[in-house]
């Protein structure tokens, strides 16, 4: 089933998702080809609105009906598979698109919050997402941070044997509602992103199973607690074939078999198996689809699926990625060594990935011109540059594009998640405004601020601008 080259999106996912999909194109919803449509849409309409302009040169712009969608999508890729009544929590994993208005949206749509920090927490409770629907998973919880989320109840999963400790003691001191559990690391190796590969060998998350002893330290833990009930692996992010994730799943549903098996009872009740489901960059195309990794899911796992468990998943990118898109004014059009170069609003503030490991994160570009049309015309090649102060500072090198002039507009697409949302302040330069779209039932495009810009001030402030004098009144060492 799985090529392992996913990244490329293959005829033949498409074609499969296009015939056995219920939730994709045939009911209208999750409808790549409304995508480029409504996006074309939402730029001209974002210039006329004066959105984007010279005051205003660079957006992200959320896609509001492509995100119900693939919310839509996510949950009947799972209804597809589960046994009826089997109770399935979608957990948006926060870090991918850390906007409120997005974990409401989000919400309201019956998903869930995965958050991995106090401040995604945050986040998630300024959304209104309740507790039971939110998971804290994260490599460094303090001690303040475990005993907030198990008086609000919220599920933790422990990531290591210190941490274990912790939560001992917290359980002992109070009782709670939170559901818990321990993740693994099921060592099953990377894919083709280092950064992204989080099921090496010698991977910072988890116990990693696979060492001397690991095993079975993780199902003493459970005999020894019988308030743990759950099991957490999520063995990866982009770059990961659908194969591998799916066998992060199954080795994580043996050690829970296992487990319940040495218990006499079913200790382990739910099993989370994390996201990491890829992304096309390459195309509009949704590929693979949540109902493709479903399927590949039951067909690799089917125990997970027969009713015995609950399940507990955290996309982030594959909910995200292709609802999201960077517009940036042309400032200006230059040519250097004979190619022509289109410096941009858009760089490494917005697209910190692409332009620092260009070859694993490529972004396709799309040209409008002044007046935020699709533009035509013979392609030439050209970079599309951003406004930061170093040379790689590039959204694209070398990209066929109809050449891109003065006060014309860029956009970088399939940016949603992990792009715009995250912001990286080389240069102070300000954070854009991030405005969500939607049809505004008479033809046109509606938005609504879902992040408003970033002032000058706030700039100053944040860079200590209330301490200006901090350092120079500070006492010198006595003279002798
Ligand atoms: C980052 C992360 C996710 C989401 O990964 P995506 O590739 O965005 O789906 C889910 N769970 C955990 C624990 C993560 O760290």
């Amino acid at each position: 089933m799985g090529s392992g080259n996913d990244r490329t999106g293959g005829a033949m996912d498409t074609g499969e998702d296009k015939r056995t999909d219920g939730a994709h194109g045939d009911e209208g919803r999750g409808d790549d080809a409304g995508r480029g449509a409504r996006r074309d849409q939402a730029v001209r309409a974002a210039v006329e609105q004066g959105l984007l302009g010279p005051m205003a040169p660079v957006v992200g712009l959320l896609d509001v009906t492509g995100i119900r969608d693939s919310a839509a999508a996510l949950r009947a890729a799972f209804d597809a598979v589960v046994a009826p009544g089997t109770p399935v929590l979608h957990a948006f994993a926060v870090k991918a698109t850390p906007l409120v208005a997005v974990l409401r949206l989000l919400d309201g749509e019956g998903i869930g919050a995965e958050v991995a920090s106090p401040g995604e927490l945050a986040l998630a409770r300024a959304a209104g997402v309740p507790p039971r629907r939110t998971v804290l998973d994260s490599p460094a919880k303090t001690p303040a941070e475990l005993r907030e989320a198990l008086a609000l109840g919220i599920a933790v999963n422990a990531d290591n044997p210190q941490e274990l400790d912790r939560i001992d003691g917290l359980v002992r001191s109070a009782p709670t509602r939170s559901p818990l559990g321990i993740r693994v690391n099921p060592q099953i190796g990377g894919g083709s992103i280092g950064a992204t590969s989080t099921a090496t060998a010698t991977s910072k998350f988890g116990v990693a199973l696979r060492d001397e002893g690991a095993r079975e330290w993780v199902v003493r833990a459970f005999l020894d607690r019988p308030w743990l009930t759950r099991l957490h692996a999520h063995t990866g992010s982009q770059g990961i074939p659908l194969t591998l994730l799916a066998r992060g799943a199954a080795e994580t549903y043996a050690l829970a078999e296992e487990i319940n098996e040495r218990a006499g009872r079913r200790q382990i009740d739910t099993l989370d198996i994390g996201g990491g489901l890829p992304v096309n960059f390459a195309s509009d195309a949704t590929s693979p689809t949540h109902a493709r990794y479903a399927r590949v899911l039951r067909e690799a796992v089917p125990g997970l699926f027969d009713g015995r468990y609950g399940l507990v998943t955290e996309f982030g990118r594959s909910l995200l990625a292709k609802h999201g898109t960077v517009v940036a004014r042309v400032e200006y059009a230059k040519s250097a060594g004979g190619r022509r170069v289109a410096v941009t609003h858009a760089g490494v503030q917005v697209a910190t990935r692409t332009v620092y490991a260009p070859a694993a994160w490529p972004l396709r570009i799309a040209a409008y011109d002044a007046k935020g049309r699709p533009k035509a015309g013979p392609e030439v090649v050209q970079d599309v540059a951003g406004p930061a102060c170093f040379s790689g500072d590039l959204l694209a090198e070398g990209c066929a594009l109809p050449p891109l002039d003065q006060g014309d507009y860029a956009a970088a697409l399939d940016t949603g998640a992990y792009y715009f949302a995250h912001h990286y302040g080389y240069n102070s330069l300000a954070r854009p405004g991030v405005y969500g779209f939607a049809p505004d039932g008479t033809g046109g495009v509606a938005f609504a601020t879902v992040r408003a810009p970033q002032t000058i001030e706030e700039i100053v402030a944040e860079s200590g601008g209330s301490h200006a004098s901090a350092l120079t009144t500070l006492r010198a060492p006595e003279q002798p």
